[in-house]
């Protein structure tokens, strides 16, 4: 079945008692057993849930995992993937990433005795040179990269990984599985913030993580149940109900988006344009050997930081918010918001700096957005 089929249908056929169209929600925390020895596959829902289940098993198959398992945030997801590794093991790590993405490494997978080697992933040859360090375990990777939006070649960084038994991780959150699949460009285990694009309405804070192989996905089913940190029906149905429609959002998304960095782009009091949607962005044509498109994230520099105060204060269609993926398009100031964890070295280093905006384009009228620029720009 193709994508769309697949989604438009997540969770239906799944109750003959009633016939069900809509995945019903079970609040159950419990599951009745007709004898010793006999269950119905559900015990206690924060082992299994049969909502959860629904959506971990439409992720699935939407990524052609072995297993998907489903947590309480991005985070959760994250977490429980450090959870499979070693005290003592290094992972290299893509140093433009998501800031809580970094807290979380420092603070607490630090304290878990895992090592972080940190490198540009789009930089084939330094990440293989971060990869041969001793002790490296894993290969975690955000493509594009947040928020400097650069490329890595993930079927190049596999073929690395591979090899040396490095389980090879991707956050996958800004392309969704409607544009790109990294299982089948060679990652171990594909990681979202469900929060973003695939809830997609900026009402759902959750995560995903899927295995390739069943013996992962066991791993992960094991920390999901053993730390807790699980997605709740209420959530898991509203996240498939999302679902349905990713592949049209994600294509009016991407139309939206490519109006609107063609406008930035030609406009003089910006510079620094970075979306691979463009023909001119260094990572376009590596993206698109990979993924179906660009989705819908850009960033760009304005003249100054008080220009920044100036264009925050003035949008009026655009919301200054910290998150992205939705339907309402949001501006976020990387530097105070989603990256005020990382240090200031590394800021300078990957090109963060008080001049950079970064935008989620979102689902309304692409004219009424660049408008909006324009008037904010002055
Ligand atoms: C938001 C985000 C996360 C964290 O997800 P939460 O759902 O907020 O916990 C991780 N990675 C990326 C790329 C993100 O944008």
């Amino acid at each position: 079945m193709k994508i769309s089929t697949l989604l438009a249908q997540a969770g239906s056929r799944r109750d003959p008692h009633t016939g069900a169209i809509s995945m019903p929600i079970h609040p159950s925390s419990a599951f009745q057993h007709q004898a010793l020895g006999q269950s119905t596959g559900f015990d206690y829902s924060r082992t299994s849930n049969p909502t959860r289940l629904a959506l971990e098993q439409t992720m699935a198959a939407l990524e052609g995992g072995a297993r998907a398992v489903a947590f309480a945030s991005g985070l959760a997801a994250i977490d429980a993937t450090l959870r499979l590794f070693s005290p003592g093991d290094a992972l290299v790590v893509t140093e433009d990433l998501y800031g809580g993405s970094f807290r979380l490494f420092e603070h607490f997978g630090r304290a878990q005795n895992l090592r972080f080697i940190y490198t540009d992933s789009s930089n084939t040859q330094e990440t293989a040179r971060a990869l041969a360090a001793p002790g490296v375990r894993g290969l975690f990777v955000e493509m594009p990269t947040n928020p400097m939006l650069r490329v890595a070649d993930l079927d190049a960084l596999a073929d690395l990984a591979r090899p040396r038994g490095i389980t090879f991780i991707v956050d996958n959150t800004f392309l969704t599985p409607a544009l790109c699949k990294p299982l089948e460009h060679g990652a171990d285990i594909v990681l979202y913030s469900a929060t973003k694009y695939l809830g997609g309405h900026n009402d759902l804070v959750a995560g995903l993580a899927v295995a390739r192989n069943a013996e992962t996905g066991e791993r992960l089913a094991f920390v999901q149940n053993a730390a807790g940190a699980i997605l709740g029906p209420f959530e898991s149905w509203l996240l498939l109900r999302s679902l349905k429609t990713l592949p049209l959002r994600m294509q009016k998304h991407e139309e939206n988006a490519k109006a609107v960095a063609q406008f930035l782009l030609g406009h003089p009091k910006i510079q620094n344009v970075r979306y691979p949607g463009l023909p001119s962005d260094p990572g376009h044509e590596r993206l698109l050997r990979q993924s179906l498109g660009a989705g819908a994230m850009i960033s760009f520099e304005a003249q100054s930081r008080d220009e920044v105060e100036r264009i925050l204060a003035s949008v009026q269609v655009f919301f200054f918010a910290e998150s992205l993926g939705g339907a309402e398009s949001l501006l976020t100031y990387p530097l105070v918001q989603t990256h005020a964890d990382i240090p200031p070295d590394t800021l300078e280093h990957i090109g963060l700096n008080e001049r950079l905006l970064r935008l989620s384009i979102g689902l309304e009228d692409a004219g009424d957005l660049v408008q909006d620029l324009a008037q904010a720009l002055g």
